[in-house]
């Protein structure tokens, strides 16, 4: 008889193969208001382990955390007039505090350029206050029409960077590095993830910005997610909120402005770039738990078995778990550690004692071995290393092998119905096809330059556009 499966299978529908996966690895649920999301422990063990990655790269570009509030006077919004015309759809609005009406409304911060304009315009007196370099993690609030667990949820948890620089090409450098040096290299290195650094276009950039930097990655139905963004915002906010230094020529000047965020969406994202039918596969780096022990019986040696390999993973560094809860059925336990997607699984029974051996499980290439139990501590490390880089591998080759180079709006649309990106010159697309290509919902993900590093301007000579559906 056929195993039932036990996720939607991808290829059947990956939307509800996504809503069953988030599900049954117990990621989150539903929230009562539409939109919002209960992140769950595992799911939340997921993003304090971006988050501390993350937090440690951005400080090494001498970035420092503060907070702002979550409630933002309805004014603040209408000074930067872009900032409010892209965002007024968005918003929630508190009209009421206390019982009574409220004199001003406060809006709920969809992104808090405003407020900490407000106190940049203070903190900032001369050119010896610059670079100052802020960062806050945060909820936000967006309100969303199509809201979709992590990828698109009403509040949302991140980080969001500020910073103020004396002049345009500090904050254009600024902007960049924080792409490459901070998402790219975390998205790489430690999500596994191959994505692509561009710049928007006119049309997809940031209200309120001059520039949009942009990273995306392909899904596993082809479909592009956004993964995180790096603005230039010139001197829109500094006008706004009259930010000014007293340069070293004793000038006052407009300071040069960045802002960045990265949110819970890489949790979906992990989910649609690695995910397979079995479940989630974690990247080891940052797995939570790299390694679950399993006590296949719950006999007393296999008990004190899986706990001194425990103890021994861990002095080698390994994240591991031990799995002694021998009154659920092992083979429930299997499956829902595969479900998780913990890495490596190590299965402990009477009979491996006798042998000295155990069943290594590996989730990301498949496939399970007897390996002797005294070599795990030292082969480990060196299996995650390996599966790490499988992830990587696969997620790279899937963007080349599903990325075609057409020169049409109408070859670009057919690649996109395909479940692939296309590559177009932008001087064969330009706005127009552009425009042609959203009225089937295939947008520009960015322009990269011919020599697939992120171009200086939007119609840089050789600019290439990066097309396909996307979440
Ligand atoms: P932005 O401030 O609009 O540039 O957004 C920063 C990043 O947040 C984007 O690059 C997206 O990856 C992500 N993002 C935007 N909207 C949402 C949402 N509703 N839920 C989760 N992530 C989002």
């Amino acid at each position: 008889m056929a195993k039932t499966p036990v996720l939607t299978p991808r290829a059947d529908d990956f939307p509800r193969w996504y809503q069953d996966l988030i599900a049954k690895a117990e990621l989150a649920d539903n929230g009562p208001v539409r939109g919002t999301m209960v992140i769950r422990p595992y799911g939340y063990g997921l993003w304090e382990r971006m988050q501390q990655d993350m937090d440690a790269r951005i400080k090494e570009t001498g970035t420092q955390n503060a907070y702002f509030p979550l409630l933002i006077p309805q004014s603040y919004l209408a000074r930067e007039a872009d900032h409010v015309e892209g965002f007024a759809p968005e918003l929630a609005v508190v009209t009421h505090g206390g019982g009574k009406e409220l004199e001003e409304p406060a809006v709920v911060r969809p992104t808090s350029e405003m407020i900490i304009n407000d106190y940049f315009s203070k903190w900032v007196q001369s050119y010896r206050d610059l670079p100052l370099l802020i960062n806050q993690w945060a909820n936000v609030v967006r309100w969303e029409l199509r809201p979709r667990l992590f990828l698109r949820t009403t509040e949302f948890l991140w980080q969001e960077g500020h910073t103020a620089h004396a002049t345009y090409e500090e904050a254009r450098d600024f902007a960049a590095r924080i792409q490459r040096h901070v998402y790219a290299d975390f998205m790489e290195n430690t999500l596994a993830m191959d994505v692509v650094l561009g710049r928007k276009t006119v049309k997809e950039r940031f209200a309120g910005a001059i520039n949009t930097l942009t990273l995306e990655a392909m899904m596993g139905d082809g479909k592009a997610l956004q993964m995180g963004t790096s603005h230039e915002l010139g001197q829109n906010f500094a006008k706004a909120f009259n930010t000014q230094y007293l340069s070293k020529e004793g000038k006052q000047e407009l300071v040069w402005q960045t802002s960045w965020g990265s949110t819970t969406r890489m949790i979906g994202a992990l989910v649609m770039m690695h995910g397979d039918d079995n479940g989630l596969r974690v990247p080891p780096r940052l797995a939570p738990v790299q390694a679950v022990v399993l006590a296949i019986k719950g006999d007393d040696a296999v008990l004190a078995k899986v706990h001194d390999i425990g103890d021994r993973l861990k002095a080698a560094g390994v994240r591991v778990h031990v799995d002694d809860r021998t009154d659920t059925p092992f083979g429930r336990r299997a499956v829902d550690w595969e479900l998780k997607g913990v890495p490596v699984r190590i299965e402990i029974g009477p009979r491996d004692l006798d042998s000295g051996t155990a069943m290594l499980a590996r989730r990301i290439p498949g496939g399970k071995e007897p390996v002797a139990l005294d070599s795990l501590a030292t082969l480990l490390p060196t299996v995650l290393e390996e599966d790490q880089a499988l992830l990587l591998r696969q997620s790279r080759e899937r963007r080349e092998s599903r990325t075609a180079e057409v020169s049409t709006v109408e070859e670009a649309l057919e690649a996109a119905a395909a479940g692939g990106w296309a590559r177009i010159p932008w001087s064969d697309l330009g706005e127009e096809g552009e425009a042609k290509l959203a009225e089937q919902a295939v947008t520009v993900r960015c322009l990269v330059a011919a020599d697939g590093s992120v171009p200086d301007a939007d119609d840089a000579p050789g600019n290439v556009a990066v097309v396909a559906r996307a979440y």
